[in-house]
């Protein structure tokens, strides 16, 4: 069985290391050279995602295709849809909601559940008065990653501001979002196998710095219900969406209440204390759920922390790594990036254990 996968970064590096063990062969695609999939032996074929003759080439190679990267230009994902030789998990309709903030907020709202108030600006809207109260997140529609893309807005003078730039190029458009005084961010990882059934370890707690995940702690320290709504709700997009492979689901805690924020069609960071929990990875789960597999019977995981390495100040983390790495609790994951750079993601931390028990140096990392 042949896995072929959209993307080549940690995220695929992370499955191919999952999936060969399996007995899997793994292939990727992307422009990149030298990425992180292909450093650990995933078979690369170096080429745009724009170029549906390469495609075509690329997955006629596989049985199976899935994605790492959502960005995926829709055109080619409309190409995927109507392929009938290969298996495509997650159906790209999948991304082509997540891709764009607005499908993806509306998609919330038909299903019932509770999403910032939101607005869809664009050239065309940009003179309608906007019925959200002030302050405001505008995000560009598309292709936001890490908080890049997005803008607070207080005031009606910074709204005017904004807009003299908002349209210099004619294809900009955003979301306006009320600001949600949130108290936690949680996320749901599941993975939907292709028997319907879900596979998920409930709730895990986040914290962000400078709009990036820093650190995230499972199980989240949330009450009991709220963990079974955001199973259910999580779940329930999943079944929407028809989808299979592991699906990651970002929530935002106030006063008792879940909003949902945005869903990543694909293993998502903040499931990546799954790796070292005692039970299966997100990635494992990912593979086994596409390949065809049933879904394991019995998961035990156990509390973990995970921490996020970035090429912030690389070197200081990989000392402070490697003196935890005396204590077996410890696992270092880095993704073999060519370059460290200021904000980019090149490796995690976790710790098997909970908050109370970690070396003081896990939050220095
Ligand atoms: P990522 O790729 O990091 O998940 P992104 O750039 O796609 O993120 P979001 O997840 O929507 O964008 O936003 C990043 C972070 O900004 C959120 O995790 C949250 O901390 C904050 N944020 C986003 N939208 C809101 C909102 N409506 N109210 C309050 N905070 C928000
Ligand atoms: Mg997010």
């Amino acid at each position: 069985m042949k896995i072929g996968v959209l993307g080549s970064g940690q995220l695929g590096q992370m499955m191919c290391l999952e999936a060969v063990p399996l007995g899997y062969g793994f292939y990727c695609y992307s422009p990149e050279k030298n990425s992180p999939a292909e450093k650990v032996g995933a078979k690369a074929t170096t080429s745009s995602y724009e170029s549906l003759d390469q495609i075509e080439k690329f997955i006629n190679e596989v049985d199976v295709l899935s994605f790492e990267f959502e960005n995926i230009p829709k055109q080619t994902l409309d190409f995927l849809s109507n392929q009938k030789n290969v298996s495509v998990f997650p159906p790209p309709k999948a991304l082509i909601i997540a891709q764009d903030r607005f499908l993806e907020k509306s998609h919330f709202r038909k299903l019932g559940f509770r999403t910032a108030n939101f607005f869809h600006l664009t050239r065309d809207t940009a003179n309608i008065a906007v019925a959200i109260p002030f302050p405001w997140i505008i995000k560009t529609l598309r292709f936001g990653y890490d908080g890049k893309g997005q803008v607070k807005i207080r005031t009606e003078e910074e709204y005017k501001e904004f807009l003299n730039t908002a349209f210099l190029s004619d294809a900009s458009e955003y979301l306006i979002e009320e600001v949600i005084p949130f108290q936690k961010e949680i996320s749901i990882i599941l993975t939907r196998f292709q028997n319907g059934d879900i596979v998920c370890y409930g709730a895990v707690e986040n914290e962000h710095k400078d709009h990036i995940l820093d650190l995230s702690i499972f199980p989240a320290r949330i009450p009991v219900a709220l963990n079974l709504e955001a199973i259910e709700m999580a779940s329930k997009l999943a079944e929407s969406l028809h989808y299979v492979g592991t699906l990651g689901v970002e929530f935002f805690l106030l006063d008792n209440h879940l909003y949902l924020n945005e869903f990543a069609p694909r293993p998502h960071n903040t499931g990546h204390y799954t790796q070292d929990c005692q039970s299966f990875s997100q990635f494992y789960l990912h593979v086994q759920a596409i390949v065809g597999k049933l879904p394991p019977t019995d998961v035990r995981p156990k509390p973990t922390l995970m921490k996020n390495i970035l090429g912030n100040s690389y070197e200081e983390s990989l000392t402070i790594a490697n003196e935890l790495l005396k204590d077996d609790r410890y696992h270092l994951h880095l993704y073999a990036k060519e370059e460290a750079k200021q904000g980019r993601k090149m490796g995690h931390m976790n710790f098997k254990g909970n908050l109370e028990e970690v070396n003081p140096l896990f939050h220095e990392l």
